[in-house]
């Protein structure tokens, strides 16, 4: 057992994700390839820990935004399949070839670069074609021009164009439908052109549970695999896969008029016992949750008070129950014992469900079931 050296942590349950990604898998069907998105440590989870059950429970891919978070998987298994969702620099494709990584790509020039490398290992280089197709982040819009780079591209001897994508800026249904034909349109466009594409894809979460076409036979949800809900049309049950809790460190008995935390922003209202705990916006916590945030103590609600500091914050427990030293404290919960959920968090700091567990810091150790 390695020893957990703080009492601030996040519990990641294995098996809710092992039950998402079977969900996802009874949703989508076997003809439709999933790739879940592990980027930013697993949206906070571990993506090196989570890895062995996505890829257990039936993922084709593991997905990454950078090569620091491409290295970190291939370091921990050299035998994962990792794919580059975002752009590598030209300095820095030779670790994507190296590693046997499947990069993103959008122009001759890199393709060319990764051409050559691999032609010098003897080997193929993997890539998908990166189309924007309205987002204007990633990859070139649907053009003739682009339509015969791609099939130079194809013409590469180094390189297997082993995909083709695009992502959805889910601006609303009508847009969504004019991204979706621009994609399929210029797909048809190279294919006449004699290149060929075995995964076909632009779904993420929202997508390929609200929009059942789009899925075409590749999906790349990233917030689904944790539980987290978006989709409004469709249906699908998922659990949350993290809690975070932590433990009082120390109780102080105050009186009416004293304030807490910097510049006293709070102040007691009566005598009062307050607790302190040992997480912060260090951590990952919202420092815009001040006057909003609480946790749950012996199943009761006690209130954040004052200005949320680096490492530690301070909860009002006047109103809970046996509460001592070394009291649990639930920051993030399933919601079932009172707790906030990811949901809520999202709400209260004004921010959406994957930057609520993205944010959360290296620091707190994570634990598994
Ligand atoms: C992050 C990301 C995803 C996953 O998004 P979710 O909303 O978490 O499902 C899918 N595709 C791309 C290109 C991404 O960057």
């Amino acid at each position: 057992m390695v020893e957990i050296l703080r009492d601030t942590v996040v519990k990641v349950n294995l098996d809710e994700i092992a039950f998402n990604m079977q969900q996802i898998g009874k949703l989508v069907g076997p003809d439709v390839a999933i790739m879940p998105v592990i980027k930013a440590n697993g949206y906070g989870h571990g993506a090196v820990k989570i890895a062995p059950t996505l890829l257990e429970n039936g993922a084709v891919y593991l997905a990454v935004a950078t090569l620091t978070e491409a290295l970190e998987l291939k370091d921990a298994d050299e035998s994962w399949p990792v794919f580059i969702l975002g752009h590598t620099p030209d300095r820095l494709l030779h670790h994507v070839v190296e590693r046997d990584i499947t990069q993103t790509i959008f122009s001759f020039e890199q393709a060319k670069i990764l051409n050559d490398l691999a032609l010098k290992a003897g080997k193929k280089a993997k890539i998908h074609i990166k189309l924007d197709t309205g987002f204007h982040r990633l990859g070139k819009m649907p053009t003739a021009e682009y339509a015969d780079e791609v099939c130079k591209i194809n013409e590469l001897p180094g390189i297997e164009i082993e995909g083709i994508f695009t992502h959805l800026a889910l601006a609303g249904d009508e847009e969504n439908e004019e991204q979706f034909k621009a994609f399929m349109d210029f797909i048809a466009k190279v294919e006449s052109m004699g290149c060929s594409f075995r995964y076909k894809h632009l779904a993420d979460s929202i997508a390929c549970v609200d929009f059942p076409e789009y899925r075409l036979n590749m999906i790349r949800p990233g917030a689904l695999i944790y539980g987290m809900v978006g989709f409004h049309k469709g249906q699908l049950e998922v659990h949350q896969a993290m809690t975070f809790v932590t433990a009082v460190s120390q109780i102080h008995r105050i009186p009416a008029g004293e304030g807490v935390s910097y510049d006293y922003l709070w102040k007691a209202k009566r005598d009062s016992l307050i607790a302190t705990l040992p997480f912060g916006y260090a951590d990952g916590y919202p420092r815009n949750m001040r006057d909003k945030g609480y946790v749950i103590i012996n199943g009761v609600k006690a209130p954040l008070i004052g200005v949320l500091c680096m490492d530690q914050c301070i909860a009002d427990v006047t109103d809970v129950p046996g509460v001592h030293e070394g009291s649990e404290a639930v920051i993030y919960g399933n919601g079932k014992d009172g707790s906030m959920t990811i949901q809520e968090a999202s709400i209260l700091a004004e921010t959406n469900k994957n930057d609520i567990i993205a944010r959360i810091t290296a620091r707190p150790p994570r634990v598994y079931n």
